[in-house]
């Protein structure tokens, strides 16, 4: 079972300017090849299909925990994006909610608030859904570790990319943050293959190949000792996760240690309404026909969700008085305002349509043509109209009979000409 708190992994800088392009852009690190829906479904597999774990536990225990810590990783890459979203649709700049959304036409992923409401989409940067094609557990876990060390190593390279590809504080937080841990995840595993066969990864591949030390949004981790632990992310269980991670880092020579429980983490942000989500009932403050209400007409935040109930209907009084345009600005007694006017005749039509559409399928149901139908004439096929009224059968000379009625033939047809 999985345990979860209502923390982040790390903290998240407040929403600034809006970046819809660069929040497709760390979509990568969500939902692509090398993201963080693939490390954490890669190690889960691998852990709900561990066989012998009472032979192998450290190793069980080490992929089971890096598993949980991943999902982690996938909730803080969906929040980073919902924060670069944030403000790309304001709810108070007299747009929305009617063109809140307009400015966002031409970004990157139409989705984001097409589909989304303004948050992340299990895809990768191009829009494409996240597939569970990305996912090897072979049930060798020596191919597995392998595996999983170069899939640490491909996720880095993408962090790094997509760090300097976007400027926002929000993705430089979170590349800074995911670098570092990807680091850890790097070590365990090549520390792991070389407790099972004695090659050394790092030789093989050097690693972690990526200067955190040089990026300024790694700093405040590197300090942190964030570099070094391996998490234990359970209360009770995964106690074997030592025998495997130990030593020292590779690059920095710290002691790596496996902290029981997880990382301290941080509140979860919790981003305002968007635009595109106040059409769904969750009005913000009303929209444009709310903010002049008529005469009478009392207006609240619901909107007129709220106008609907019967007793907010009640407590306003006549619906039709208030409808009545009023004499101080330049109405006869009584006379509607135009919108009602308007939007009585629409009724009366949709009312007389569908009246109409009762009847056909009444008669239609009785089995005999509608009474509109019934009363006219039958039509004539296509081809008669063409030709105008059907002539007279005749005897055409030469022929043995006369020529077939119903369709006139071509030679009849000529003969009528000549
Ligand atoms: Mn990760
Ligand atoms: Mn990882």
């Amino acid at each position: 079972m999985i345990l979860r708190l209502d923390r982040i992994g790390t903290e998240l800088p407040p929403p600034s300017d809006p970046d819809p392009d660069g929040a497709g852009v760390v979509q990568e690190l969500l939902g692509g090849k090398f993201g963080e829906m693939s490390t954490f479904m890669n190690y889960t597999f691998q852990s709900f299909n561990f066989r012998n774990k009472a032979g192998a536990r450290p190793f069980y225990d080490l992929i089971a925990s890096i598993a949980a810590e991943e999902l982690g990783h996938v909730e803080l890459v969906a929040m980073t994006i919902g924060n670069m979203l944030t403000g790309s649709s304001p709810t108070d700049d007299g747009a929305a909610p009617e063109a809140g959304l307009r400015d966002l036409k031409g970004t990157r992923n139409p989705q984001h608030f097409a589909a989304g409401g303004l948050g992340a989409l299990c895809q990768d940067s191009r829009g494409l859904p996240w597939t569970g094609d990305n996912v090897f557990s072979s049930g060798d876990l020596i191919e597995d570790l392998t595996h999983n060390y170069f899939l640490e190593t491909g996720a880095r390279s993408g962090k790094l990319r997509v760090y300097e590809a976007v400027e926002h504080p929000a993705a430089r937080a979170l590349t800074g943050y995911l670098l570092v841990r990807g680091g850890v995840h790097q070590v365990a595993y090549a520390r792991a293959l070389e407790n099972l066969t004695g090659a050394d990864m790092s030789k093989l591949f050097p690693s972690p190949r990526v200067p955190t030390d040089k990026i300024p949004e790694c700093q405040p981790f590197l300090e942190r000792g964030e570099h070094t632990k391996i998490y234990r992310m359970s209360p009770d269980d995964y106690n074997e996760i030592s025998a495997v991670f130990n030593g020292t880092h590779p690059e920095t020579g710290d002691e790596l240690q496996v902290v029981d429980g997880p990382p301290e983490g941080a509140e979860p942000p919790d981003p305002p309404l968007a635009a595109g989500r106040v059409r769904a009932g969750l009005r913000a403050g009303g929209d444009r026909r709310d903010r002049q209400p008529a005469e009478g007409q009392g207006r609240t935040g619901l909107g007129r969700l709220g106008d609907r109930t019967p007793a907010r209907r009640r407590r306003r009084g006549s619906c039709t008085e208030a409808r009545r345009r009023p004499r101080a600005r330049g109405g006869r007694d009584g006379e509607l305002v135009p919108a009602v006017r308007a939007r009585r005749r629409r009724i009366r039509l949709r009312r007389s349509v569908w009246r109409a559409a009762r009847r056909r399928l009444a008669s239609a149901r009785r089995g005999r043509p509608a009474r509109s139908e019934a009363g006219a004439r039958p039509r004539a096929p296509a081809w008669r109209a063409r030709r105008g009224p059907r002539q007279a059968v005749r005897h055409i000379p030469g022929s043995s009979r006369p020529s077939s009625s119903g369709r006139p033939s071509t030679r009849s047809s000529d003969s009528r000409d000549s």
